[in-house]
């Protein structure tokens, strides 16, 4: 049972201060929210650099082949080259008959007095740049033919050489090595060309036989030699 005061007596409500209008304190001002930025531009990534598009010699390379005194063996294995065994059209390497079409030069077997003219003309239609690629031992160095009397020696003593494939008879492997060897060295030519750095024709020696070099000698220096001693003799002779 409840009692009568706590019936009766309200509970004590606790003072309210009075609160003058004058002394409402101002309110802390609140600062307005930073205008939120806008994202900074995001660049879109940079795209990888690519690596030049290689030009469309080097996808498919125009070849001109002469024989310039093979016995006919290092031919054939250029030939092979063709035939569906190995078959290196697939690949875009076409042989062309016209020197202005080509871009590279296979010459087979050593030089000679009559087909260094021949080499040196045929280097000289085709067009820069261009590689030249000698097949078989003969056309490295003149091969088991070097030492004879009409042979002056490799392709090198008639025009510059860029890839020597050497062998007897030389296998269609390595030729189809020494054109993609090539193909190389014409895209570098291909640049420096771009760069204005291969303009000027390259001066082709006059080659003859007396230039042939037997034992570090000229033929024309053991000539001359030949007759000055000759001469001494014959002076010696006549007193
Ligand atoms: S390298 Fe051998 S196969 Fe080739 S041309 Fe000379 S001798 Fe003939």
């Amino acid at each position: 049972m409840l009692s009568a005061t706590s019936q009766n007596t309200l509970p004590e409500a606790a003072p309210v201060a009075a609160v003058s209008e004058g002394a409402v304190s101002e309110a802390t001002p609140v600062a307005a929210p930073a205008p939120v930025s806008a994202p900074a531009p995001v660049s879109a990534p940079a795209p990888a650099p690519r690596a030049a598009a290689p030009s469309s010699t080097i996808r498919s390379p125009w070849l001109i082949h002469y024989d310039a005194s093979s016995c006919n063996g290092c031919d054939i294995e250029v030939l092979a080259c063709l035939t569906p065994m190995y078959d290196v059209e697939r690949f875009g390497i076409i042989n062309t008959g016209n020197p202005k079409h080509a871009d590279i030069f296979l010459v087979t077997g050593s030089v000679n007095e009559r087909t260094v003219p021949v080499v040196q003309q045929i280097y000289e239609q085709m067009l820069e740049p261009k590689v030249v690629i000698a097949c078989g031992v003969c056309a490295c160095t003149g091969g088991i033919f070097k030492e004879c009397y009409n042979t002056l020696g490799g392709v090198d003593v008639a025009i510059p050489v860029d890839v020597f494939a050497p062998g007897c008879a030389v296998r269609p492997e390595a030729i189809i090595d020494a054109v993609v060897a090539g193909l190389g060295i014409l895209e570098e030519k291909r640049v420096r060309f771009a760069a204005g750095e291969l303009r000027e024709p390259v001066a082709l020696p006059a080659v003859s036989a007396a230039d042939k070099l037997v034992d570090g000698e000229t033929v024309r220096a053991q000539h001359l030699k030949a007759a000055a001693a000759a001469q001494e003799r014959k002076e010696h002779d006549h007193g």
